[in-house]
């Protein structure tokens, strides 16, 4: 990577023990890269003297930007004013403008100003202060020899709102021809295991010219092939995403099942939207998850009708007209039982796809034949045909089966979308 460099040091003891998680540093890394500025580390200090100025002091070594968050408030545990004058060699000065708007702050709520406060108003000699808008902490601005040093406070809207308004355009125009900027490509892959997914694709993670990236994300069996490329512009930037794009493609196969940011309940929706047709579950072992992923969007009632939880034997058969004879015959867990629920349901709401999801989520009820873990799925499309199929999902954990039948579900209505079939 060619661009600017920066690193993130998050400040404060809550964050170091865990009892508040540093979601600072996430949102600032993304507003970074956005900008075009690569971030290579975050750092977490606690509030100890000198742990925030040893910090500071080898990430100017390494990188052309820090953004700093916390320790800016009016007591003597809030060091950062003091250790980034340390790092750079200068006094602390009292800032006259700054004890303005901290007065005019408090006085504006009918809050008395201590002298504490009067802390928050110094300023490293060569810094300049940040204003705030939403608090009283001011933020500093500063050169440590070619470094430059952003110190925001730890309050998440205070740092958002001061980042936006004073450090984004800062940075902006003091990096104008290092920006690197970086997009991203999102291909998702339903069927192989995480394990299996990074050996196909093994050779394009590794290969790392540093302006692309190739990484892979789970989450309950669905898989996340994440691509990131830099350039010195978006439009070369968007180029080298799209030849890494074409060559993962190929590896990926009918296990690739769209493309995009969008998680797949709310992609699935829109297909249906976008086609005009209408998809109802009948879900035994996912107890209504797929019914939940699609009517956690908005705009779903466009698409879904509606869905039978039918959990126990009686209601396949009486509310989706299964038949008892089949079903005591094949077991509740069987292809003949999830194509009648398809087809029942379809019917049952005047749906142009039916969904039938009967399986075994766990701890218990698994058999030698039927271990935890086997789902039978139905596809059923108005006036069409039915198609059932098998899954033995990885008896991870009984929400594992359940999540991992539900993303399978979601992603047979879309491959049906695509095909014209089911
Ligand atoms: P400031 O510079 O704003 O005075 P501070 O360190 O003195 O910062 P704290 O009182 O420690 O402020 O923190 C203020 C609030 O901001 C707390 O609720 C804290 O949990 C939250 N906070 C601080 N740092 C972070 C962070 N990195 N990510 C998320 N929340 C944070
Ligand atoms: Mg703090």
């Amino acid at each position: 990577v060619t661009g600017a460099k920066a690193e993130i040091l998050a400040i404060g003891d809550e964050l170091l023990h865990g009892s508040a998680i540093d979601t600072n540093s996430a949102w600032l890394s993304q507003r970074l890269e956005e900008l075009g500025v690569h971030v290579g580390r975050f750092t977490v200090v606690g509030d100890e003297p000198g742990a925030f100025e040893s910090a500071l002091r080898d990430a100017a070594q390494r990188v052309d930007l820090i953004v700093s968050t916390g320790g800016l408030g009016p007591t003597e545990d809030d060091r950062t004013r003091h250790e980034a004058a340390a790092v750079a060699g200068v006094e602390l000065v009292f800032d006259p403008g700054s004890w303005a708007s901290i007065g005019a702050w408090f006085e504006a709520r009918g809050r008395a100003l201590t002298e504490d406060n009067r802390r928050q108003a110094l300023i490293p000699v060569g810094g300049a202060p940040l204003r705030n808008d939403f608090g009283t902490a001011p933020g500093l601005a500063m050169d440590l020899g070619g470094c430059r040093f952003y110190a925001l406070p730890g309050v998440p809207s205070e740092m958002r709102g001061m980042f936006e308004e004073q450090v984004a355009p800062d940075v902006r125009e003091r990096f104008s021809d290092r920006l690197s900027p970086v997009v991203h490509r999102t291909l998702n892959v339903l069927g192989p295991t995480e394990a299996a997914l990074g050996a196909r694709i093994a050779d394009l993670m590794s290969d790392l010219d540093g302006d692309v990236r190739v990484g892979v994300t789970a989450h309950f069996g669905l898989l996340r092939v994440r691509i990131a490329a830099h350039g010195v512009t978006v439009a070369e930037a968007d180029a080298r995403a799209d030849l890494a794009a074409d060559r993962v493609r190929p590896r990926l196969g009918h296990e690739l099942i769209y493309e995009g940011d969008q998680d797949l309940a709310s992609h699935l929706v829109q297909e249906l939207r976008r086609h005009g047709l209408s998809v109802a579950t009948a879900e035994s072992c996912t107890g209504g998850l797929v019914a939940r992923a699609l009517t956690d969007q908005p705009g779903s009632s466009a698409v879904f009708p509606g869905g039978v939880i039918c959990y126990s034997n009686d209601s396949k058969v009486r509310d989706l007209g299964v038949s008892t004879t089949d079903l005591e015959r094949e077991g509740a867990v069987s292809a003949v039982v999830a194509g009648q629920l398809a087809q029942g349901v379809a019917g049952r709401f005047g749906a142009a796809f039916g969904l039938g999801i009967t399986g075994i989520a766990g701890p218990d009820g698994g058999s030698a034949e039927k271990p935890v873990g086997t789902v039978w799925f139905g596809l059923h499309r108005a006036g069409g045909g039915t198609r059932v199929w098998e899954r033995r999902i990885a008896p991870i954990s009984r929400s594992f089966v359940r999540e991992r039948a539900s993303f399978e579900a979601q992603a047979a209505v879309l491959s049906a979308l695509r095909s014209g079939d089911v």
